[in-house]
């Protein structure tokens, strides 16, 4: 199996990794065997980032949304959820806040809430013109013209994740999107300018390692400057209630995966790793992770931004965040760098 193992790197490495490479390697069942592909990951990641980690703070706007994505805890049949929208004001202080804190991106994610896109666009413009921080946009699909204010108004980011490629699956958990029109939007805010972020839920249930590594190889193909993943975890208020958890070690071996097939992509370790197991973020920095994205929404909305059941830093104290995001990082033998941390792909 090791010398398997030896060859299918090989092949990543040489850039000719197909389908069947990718799921023999996914399949691993246990750690021991996939270890030589955590030190492949750990090492490129150290070749083109060092001990540098990034921080993106981000913001929970608003927990409208327009979408029924069954996955979600925010879907918009979930009528007993409190929905809230910040101010301007509120948004720039947190920005003014993270600032001090040392984070120099913002980013400004909601559910998709397209009433509040005035607010979006003049809160970019602030954040752009009075703090000169970098902004990414997380607020789903709109037109090109839409993305295009968005970029007019200084946005330098966008971050939409695919979900999944595959295109029955994706049909089964949105009731109101279309898998093609989602490629498109990404491939819109990548010709616009935006530097583009996408990512999976990994371990979905109906999921299958043929599925994730068809997923890899769309990202080889879009070549985004990021890709956000993190495992699937049921909400018991949507529709995939008492489906389980997905389970770590599936997620990092995506996550090393995708630094072998986009070494210089930013691969953020998410809150969602952080809530499936208390190391989740840690080990994510150690096999490949080169960004942390603390949570700066003030703490009286956090609870009404659960996506999935038992999401961390919900009754964490304002600021907290900052302080842990350090500790993370040390544990993994990394420091966090002040930096806008744009893309080396790019
Ligand atoms: N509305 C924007 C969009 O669709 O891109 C951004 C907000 S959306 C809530 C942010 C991400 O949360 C989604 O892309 C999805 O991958 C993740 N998410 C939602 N529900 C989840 C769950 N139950 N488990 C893990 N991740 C989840």
């Amino acid at each position: 199996m090791a010398e398997t193992v030896k060859e299918t790197l090989k092949e990543i490495k040489a850039g000719r990794i197909g389908e069947a490479g990718l799921v023999r390697l996914l399949s691993l069942p246990t750690r021991d065997e996939f270890q030589p592909v955590f030190e492949e990951s750990a090492r490129v990641c150290r070749l083109h980032f060092g001990d540098r980690v990034f921080i993106r703070g981000i913001v929970e706007f608003s927990n409208y949304c327009r979408k029924g994505c069954f996955y979600c805890g925010i879907n918009k049949a979930n009528r007993g959820l409190g929905r809230y929208r910040l101010t301007l004001e509120e948004i720039l202080g947190a920005a003014v806040y993270m600032k001090k804190q040392g984070a120099l991106t913002v980013v400004l994610q909601s559910g998709e809430d397209l009433g509040y896109d005035g607010l979006v666009l003049e809160a970019v413009r602030r954040i752009k013109g009075e703090l000169n921080m970098a902004v990414t946009l997380s607020v789903g699909e709109r037109d090109r013209n839409g993305y295009r204010e968005f970029l007019r108004a200084g946005a330098d980011r966008y971050l939409l994740r695919i979900e999944t490629t595959d295109p029955d699956l994706f049909k089964k958990l949105h009731p109101d999107d279309d898998l093609e029109y989602r490629m498109q939007c990404l491939h819109d805010l990548k010709k616009l300018g935006f530097e583009v972020g996408t990512g999976i839920m990994v371990g979905l249930p109906g999921q299958s390692f043929e599925s994730i590594a068809r997923d890899l190889l769309f990202f080889r193909e879009l070549n985004p400057a990021m890709v956000g993943i993190g495992p699937f975890l049921p909400h018991q208020d949507t529709p995939l209630r008492g489906h389980k958890n997905s389970d770590i070690f599936l997620t990092l071996k995506t996550l090393a995966l995708i630094r072998l097939v986009l070494p210089k992509s930013n691969l953020p370790a998410t809150t969602a790793m952080g809530t499936i197991d208390p190391t989740g973020r840690q080990q994510a920095l150690r096999v490949g992770a080169n960004v942390i994205m603390p949570n700066f929404t003030p703490s009286k909305y956090r609870e009404s931004y659960k996506l999935y059941d038992d999401k961390i830093c919900v009754s964490e104290e304002y600021g907290k965040c900052a302080s842990c995001t350090r500790g993370i990082a040390q544990a993994a033998g990394k420091r966090i760098v002040r930096s806008k941390g744009y893309s080396k792909s790019k």
